[in-house]
């Protein structure tokens, strides 16, 4: 399919069919926003396309999911974090699950009938993943589960979890002893406790696991496979998903001009550096798409991405901050809540040291410390 036409025929659809969100800014809002454009989108089927047909999809590359993601979060119909989780579950959940449990669960997240987490991070296992030590212990032909996650993003809303366990032996290696379930979040023994950012939104949680028995059929691949998974995962954050978040800035770039043209303010050096690096940003993730599209397999190199996307941030809400004095320190403004949020930027999907540590390390190759 010709993504340009495809592009076109999806914008003269939205501009058709009016999913504006309404008045409820809260985060419960955004999620019910999400599922209601998802439902929308999934039943005039351009949240089918780029997804397999083994899954509910229509097939296609997967690029036209950018599209539609670009779309969808470039006109503020839908927020990018609700967004994102969909665009890295699902993928992980078609490359790793028995295909009969993702034919019978990518559809109900796709049409926005479901909100999925991903339980990675523990505390004291965020950077340092592979030392993560939530248990899962074989019980015939099911597992239990006992250990605490942290930070997990829309866990009191989620339906299901994509979650890291450890199953190795003590002497196992980390990197083969991760393994990745597919937990129902109301299973009986899941504690899940909202908290509270900086911003003043509980976005994320901790959650608990006390006895939670899972069946063995809803393991994501085989035993050990999660640390892979955890890799796999990736390429799928810092492409199609990154495409959204960027068609956001730029939406959020415009809204800057705007409001500094509204105060009659001269800053066009300031806003000349905010567009070159989320025009920098853009090329390199349309290149990133381009060679997963020609069946590329990313790898480090998509650390260069995830530091101009979070300097890019940075870079748009600190400008706004020095250009429009006051608006985020004095005023109750989404500015605000948008540039508390902009520090997130550095640290989740892995922070900018560690990205810089991999961009030494790996690509520049100047060896270990
Ligand atoms: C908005 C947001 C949403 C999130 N959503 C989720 C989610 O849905 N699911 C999930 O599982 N997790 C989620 N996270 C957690 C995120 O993945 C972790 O915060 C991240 O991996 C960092 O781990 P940490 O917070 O434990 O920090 P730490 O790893 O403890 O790092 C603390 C500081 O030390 C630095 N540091 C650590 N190790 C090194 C090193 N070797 N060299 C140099 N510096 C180092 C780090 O850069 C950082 O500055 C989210 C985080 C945020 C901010």
């Amino acid at each position: 399919m010709n993504v340009a036409q495809f592009q076109a025929d999806l914008r003269s659809w939205l501009d058709d069919n009016d999913l504006s969100p309404g008045p409820d800014n809260s985060l419960q809002g955004h999620l019910k926003q999400f599922a209601r454009v998802s439902a929308a989108l999934y039943e005039a089927d351009w949240m089918r396309y780029g997804w397999p047909v083994e899954a509910g999809g229509l097939g296609g590359p997967a690029m036209l999911r950018a599209v539609v993601g670009e779309e969808v979060v470039g006109r503020r119909l839908a927020e990018p974090g609700p967004y994102s989780m969909l665009e890295v579950l699902a993928p992980t959940m078609i490359d790793y699950a028995p295909p009969e449990l993702a034919a019978e669960m990518l559809p109900r997240l796709l049409s926005g009938r479901e909100q999925w987490c991903q339980g990675f991070s523990e505390p004291g296992s965020g950077s340092d993943l592979a030392s993560l030590s939530t248990r899962a212990t074989p019980r015939g032909d099911q597992w239990v589960i006992n250990g605490q996650k942290v930070w997990t993003s829309f866990a009191q809303y989620s339906h299901r979890c994509i979650l890291l366990t450890r199953t190795g032996e003590a002497e196992t290696p980390n990197h083969q002893a991760i393994t990745a379930f597919f937990v129902d979040m109301d299973t009986p023994g899941i504690d899940v406790r909202p908290l509270c950012t900086m911003h003043g939104v509980d976005e994320f949680c901790e959650v608990y696991f006390d006895d939670v028995v899972v069946d063995g059929s809803r393991m994501l691949g085989k035993p050990g496979d999660g640390w892979q998974l955890a890799m796999d995962l990736l390429p799928y954050e810092r492409s199609t998903c990154f495409w959204q978040r960027i068609a956001y800035l730029y939406a959020r770039f415009d809204a800057l001009i705007a409001e500094v043209k509204r105060q009659g303010a001269t800053v066009d050096n300031e806003l000349g550096a905010v567009f070159l690096a989320l025009h920098t940003l853009r090329c390199r993730s349309r290149a990133t798409q381009h060679r997963l599209a020609d069946g590329g397999r990313l790898g480090p190199d998509t650390s260069i991405d995830k530091v101009l996307l979070a300097s890019a941030e940075q870079l748009l809400y600190d400008t706004t901050r020095d250009l429009l004095p006051g608006l985020i320190e004095l005023d109750e403004t989404q500015w605000r809540s948008e540039y508390l949020y902009s520090r997130a930027a550095t640290i989740y999907g892995g922070t900018a040291e560690i990205q810089r540590n991999i961009i030494a390390r790996r690509l520049l190759d100047l060896g270990k410390e």
